[in-house]
């Protein structure tokens, strides 16, 4: 079993703690003890970050993609031979079952193969010329040094969906992981690099969030960012980014709608959205939160997910019986009592849940709310914890509008056996991700990504990699 120690940026090819001395406390959700210090960096390790990036991006590039391809695919192996390892740090950090850890990394594992297989087919294109004589071209480069920036809700995935995109494409990265959760990328980052990454081509920094940002996205020498966060802080980037005409990607939050008809099978659904209502004690950007149930099946579907959230076992990831561990942070339990008293104040009623467990570490109730205005801070703020809000609708049209009526548009999910209704409401949802009796998104192949204040750009699916790389028209005579 691994110990939680020994954490350290990674810059040109070498773990180091840097020069600043700064660092900050790591601690354990499951009791709030410190498990270890992380150093930070400040000026002097950006800049040699940046110095290691440009050359790392200079090197790789001239890499042809068919070794590229290797050294991922090899990373990848090294991600799955490590994956109890790199588990329990995960979870020791972050809290999750240690079952999810597992997914997660296995997942690491598989996006990293997808990508190593995609950037293989980064194909330009011929365009006919007007001329005789004329040869017209698209190539497909590398668009340069990345600046990368992942939270601590999937410490491994939303990291590696930026290293692996951009190095599948041929940039160098310098990734910004959570301050909150260290140990699991770093457990990545020697996967990458074990595998023959060179030196440069990625780095890893941890420090203060805005210092960073502020300093990386500016430089002339990165040419991309991509962020995966909260909206406020996307749109604070993003503005940032502008200012200095940088590439972006930007995976923000989300308040996903499901609707239930009803047709469906209520026992089956409701067990279904139990499992993934919990998952990652609901600290996830595409987890379901307003649910609207058809009129006919409103109580019963209540009952049946009530009980299944009731029934949810909570405890210390480590523990093999947790189905849901704590909270990632306290401030997730601050933001989980203060959107729940507002409902309450405004006449939501709690079914089940609304509370933290004990004193001890970040533990909080699964918890049902049902009879909550549109008007109650929760409708129309991301939870991002454990907490479903019940909302009754009659006519498709009306849980439409209201799906609709929030300015973010992740992911939305929708219930029915009748094709034409699943035919409707996957052209109305006005999100960047809609899917009918199911919640299979995320996957390495396919488009992940938001509409409007949700962010805009891909990771995953070809158009994951089409973001690390720009469009080239070179035209020939002769
Ligand atoms: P936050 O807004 O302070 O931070 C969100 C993330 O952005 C963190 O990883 C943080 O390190 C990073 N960050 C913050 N300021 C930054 C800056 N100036 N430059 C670069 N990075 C910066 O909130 P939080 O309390 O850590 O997380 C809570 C909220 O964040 C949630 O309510 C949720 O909306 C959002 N969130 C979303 C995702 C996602 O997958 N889209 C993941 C984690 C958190």
């Amino acid at each position: 079993m691994s110990t939680y120690e020994n954490l350290s940026l990674f810059i040109d090819g070498k773990m180091t703690s840097g020069d600043s001395g700064a660092s900050s406390d790591v601690l354990n959700p499951s009791t709030n003890a410190v498990l270890a210090k992380l150093p930070h960096a400040k000026k002097p390790e950006l800049d040699r970050a940046l110095a290691a990036a440009d050359k790392g991006f200079k090197v790789w590039k001239q890499v042809n993609v068919f070794e590229r391809a290797k050294v991922l695919r090899k990373a990848a192996d090294l991600m799955r031979a490590r994956v109890d390892d790199i588990a329990h740090v995960l979870t020791l950090e972050q809290g999750k079952p240690l079952m999810e850890s597992k997914v997660e990394i296995l997942a690491g594992a598989d996006i990293t193969d997808w990508f190593a297989d995609e950037g293989r087919r980064a194909y330009g294109r011929i365009i006919p010329a007007r001329a005789d004589g004329v040869r017209n071209m698209v190539i497909m480069e590398p668009v340069g040094p990345v600046a990368g920036f992942s939270p601590w809700n999937f410490p491994v995935t939303q990291a590696v969906r930026k290293i692996a995109a951009a190095l599948a494409a041929g940039c160098s990265i310098i990734v910004k992981c959570p301050e909150e959760t260290p140990g699991s990328p770093i457990g990545i980052i020697r996967c990458f690099h074990d595998a023959g990454v060179p030196d440069g081509v990625i780095n890893l920094v941890y420090g203060v969030p805005a210092e960073i940002s502020e300093y990386l996205i500016p430089s002339p020498i990165i040419r991309k960012v991509s962020f995966t966060g909260s909206v406020p802080v996307g749109k604070h980037l993003a503005s940032l980014a502008a200012q200095h005409m940088k590439r972006t990607t930007m995976e923000l939050g989300g308040h996903a709608p499901v609707l239930v008809f009803n047709d469906v099978d209520v026992e089956a659904v409701s067990k279904m959205m139990v499992a993934t209502k919990t998952r990652n004690a609901g600290q996830v950007c595409v987890s379901p939160t307003r649910f609207f149930l058809q009129d006919k099946i409103y109580d019963k579907f209540v009952a049946t997910f009530t009980d299944g959230m009731k029934s949810t076992k909570v405890g210390d990831g480590l523990d093999p019986a947790t189905r849901m561990g704590p909270l990632a942070n306290p401030r997730r339990i601050t933001a989980m009592q203060t959107l729940i008293q507002d409902a309450q104040e405004k006449g939501g009623k709690v079914q089940t849940g609304g509370k933290r467990i004990g004193n001890q570490g970040n533990y909080f109730e699964p918890t049902v709310l049902t009879d909550v205005p549109d008007s109650a801070r929760i409708m129309n703020e991301e939870p991002f914890g454990p907490v479903a809000i019940m909302c009754r609708f009659k006519e498709t049209d009306e849980a439409l509008e209201r799906a609709n009526k929030l300015p973010y548009g992740l992911a939305s999910y929708a219930f029915t056996k009748d094709g034409k209704t699943a035919t409707k409401v996957a052209d109305a949802l006005d999100s960047g991700m809609v899917t009918i009796n199911h919640f299979g998104l995320a996957l390495p192949e396919v488009p992940f990504g938001g509409t409007k204040d949700s962010g805009y750009g891909h990771e995953g699916g070809l158009e994951g990699l089409n973001a690390y790389m720009v469009a080239k028209f070179v035209s020939q005579m002769g």
